[in-house]
């Protein structure tokens, strides 16, 4: 007989809040990871060590708004609605459509892609390269958290039980006068876990680079990205001279180190990142805003 787990599905965000504070509890967004993380067997019941709490149907977390410059985003957007919402920039939207098939885009959540922490997370790369910041409640309050902080490894996060993910932040988003591309290489165009993915953010000001943000994921336990390296790029002109590149691409080689697995080998991931990286920086970076 199947073991029973108790399960909760408040009505309000507080309540919801309220139970994670009385008890460790597993939550549950859209559920596409934690149902493969916890399938015990073909046809057989989940296995989840602890009370689990829906989350997915709660407004609170499930809108997309604008404060001055700022972008904040609902963890429980599912991947389908943020493809409809005018506000969602277009890189974004370009590596949501690479995320699974319209079933898992119409559960699946950017607060569980964020929270699930894989070293593959399609989102990842670029909510690194947007600086993005978490906002967290709990019964106590909230906290901002910047996403590179939050993810601490494959799987691991600074977050307190009593704690959710509700809104994610991307800043001066909307007054940026930048151009951010990403780019996944994986086995077809969608459907498929990334082996490499690239996120690119430059800012121009009179013909030289005022800011220059690079991230790439799959290549390491976490997003792999440098602020000492970017900051040899600022104030350098555009176009850059290929000593310039030759450096940057030298300086990534040293820290990128990826591992053999089921999908690639290090050596084809390391390969692909690095000339991903090349492509990028010699682009002209003009009015265009991927380089795809
Ligand atoms: C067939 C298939 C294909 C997939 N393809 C891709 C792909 O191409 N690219 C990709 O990146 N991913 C892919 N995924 C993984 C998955 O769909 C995404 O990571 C998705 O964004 C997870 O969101 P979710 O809402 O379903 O998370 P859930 O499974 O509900 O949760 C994931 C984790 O995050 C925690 N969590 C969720 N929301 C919050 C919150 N607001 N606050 C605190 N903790 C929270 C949960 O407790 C859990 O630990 C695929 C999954 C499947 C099953």
């Amino acid at each position: 007989m199947a073991e029973k787990i108790a399960a909760y599905r408040f009505e309000r965000l507080d309540q919801t809040l309220s139970q994670l504070n009385r008890e460790d509890c597993a939550i549950i967004a859209g559920g596409t990871d934690v149902m493969v993380l916890h399938k015990s067997g073909r046809g057989v019941p989940l296995k989840i060590p602890k009370p689990i709490v829906f989350i997915d149907h709660l407004s609170e977390l499930k809108q997309i708004y604008q404060n001055q410059k700022d972008l904040h985003i609902g963890a429980c957007c599912t991947y389908s609605e943020l493809l409809e919402h005018p506000l969602i920039p277009g890189s974004l939207k370009k590596a949501i459509q690479t995320i699974a098939a319209p079933a898992i885009r119409n559960r699946g959540t950017l607060g569980g892609n964020i929270c699930n922490a894989s070293p593959a997370g399609d989102t990842l790369p670029l909510l690194y390269v947007y600086n993005a910041k978490l906002l967290l409640r709990s019964i106590n309050g909230e906290r901002t958290a910047r996403i590179s902080d939050f993810i601490q490894g494959p799987r691991r996060i600074q977050r307190f039980h009593n704690e959710i993910v509700a809104e994610i932040i991307l800043p001066s988003i909307l007054e940026e006068d930048s151009q951010v591309v990403f780019e996944k290489v994986g086995n077809r165009n969608a459907d498929a876990i990334a082996k490499v993915s690239f996120a690119g953010f430059i800012k121009i000001s009179k013909d030289r680079i005022d800011d220059i943000r690079l991230a790439f994921g799959a290549v390491g336990p976490t997003m792999v990205r440098s602020l000492d390296i970017e900051k040899m790029l600022v104030g350098k002109p555009i176009p850059l001279a290929d000593a310039d590149i030759a450096t940057i691409v030298a300086a990534f080689e040293k820290i990128i180190r990826p591992i053999d697995d089921q999908r690639s080998t290090a050596d084809y991931r390391k390969t692909v990142a690095l000339n991903l990286l090349r492509y990028f920086l010699n682009q002209k970076h003009d009015q265009t805003n991927s380089f795809s």
